[in-house]
């Protein structure tokens, strides 16, 4: 008896099922009859052969569907060792270019002076709100800000952050006015011996110091309104104090207390 070559039921079966019925009753009336040699043995002959092909087509596409099943384990395999080595190759040249993406924020310090009643960056930037997005100005692309190639020459672009904030004041005169800040540092993050270049940056404590008074604040509504008109952020929420070296070290060291605090992304009223 052949392997069913077709699913159960299916009209290839009823087909077979009826020839299988005809041949039966033809070979009853060839014995009846006494009649040797059937006259549509060669169509019989071409049946079995076609079938026959069709067996080992079969057999050769369930081959090449197991085949077809382990090459696609393999890819996956080989992808995924990819993805590895390529997430490798990535960290190795951002390490070798120091080079960071964190996704946690890195901390640094930055000073603003006070000019017109608003804050502007040593960069002359105006900072309208406590954050900003680095673009370069030189016209080297906006991909990689900050750049780190060397493509758009010296001082390279960023948003730029000590990583102690005695870098910033050392060099403040003593009549200085202006705002120290601590900033989180996200996207690009390029590293220097002393601070960083970064692709965005966002106050999360500051302190202000003009006109005899002084303010320091992690309060984000404070900070927004400080940036936007400092003088009322003083005269609301700053207490009386000379512009001195005393002052200073206080507010640094408040600045620094932030930076150890457990303070997140969202709220930052520790
Ligand atoms: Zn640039």
């Amino acid at each position: 008896m052949a392997l069913p070559l077709a699913p159960a039921g299916s009209p290839d079966d009823d087909d077979r099922a009826e020839l299988e019925r005809l041949a039966g009753e033809l070979r009853r009336l060839q014995m009846r009859y006494g009649i040797a040699g059937v006259g549509s043995q060669r169509l019989d002959d071409l049946v079995r052969s076609r079938r026959g092909r069709i067996r080992i087509i079969d057999e050769q596409m369930a081959e090449l569907a197991a085949e077809r099943r382990r090459l696609v384990t393999e890819v996956a395999g080989y992808q995924k060792a990819l993805r590895l080595a390529r997430s490798h190759e990535i960290d190795q040249l951002r390490k070798e270019h120091a080079e960071a993406w964190s996704p946690f924020a890195i901390r640094g310090y930055r000073f603003w002076h006070l000019r017109q009643g608003r804050f502007y960056g040593a960069a002359r930037t105006l900072w309208e709100e406590p954050h900003l997005t680095a673009v370069c100005g030189r016209g080297a692309g906006r991909d990689e800000v900050p750049h780190s190639d060397g493509r758009c020459g010296v001082p390279a672009c960023g948003i730029y952050a000590a990583k102690h904030p005695h870098l910033l004041v050392r060099n403040l005169g003593g009549s200085w006015q202006g705002a120290l800040g601590l900033v989180e540092l996200t996207g690009k993050v390029v590293e220097h011996a002393e601070g960083y270049r970064a692709l965005h940056a966002r106050v999360v404590a500051l302190a202000v110091v003009a006109g005899g008074r002084w303010l320091a604040t992690d309060d984000a509504t404070v900070i927004a309104v400080a940036f936007y008109d400092p003088i009322h952020a003083l005269a609301r929420w700053g207490e009386l104090g000379r512009c001195g070296q005393e002052l200073r070290t206080n507010l640094v060291e408040y600045l620094m207390k932030r930076e150890a605090g457990p303070w997140t992304s969202e709220s930052n009223s520790a």
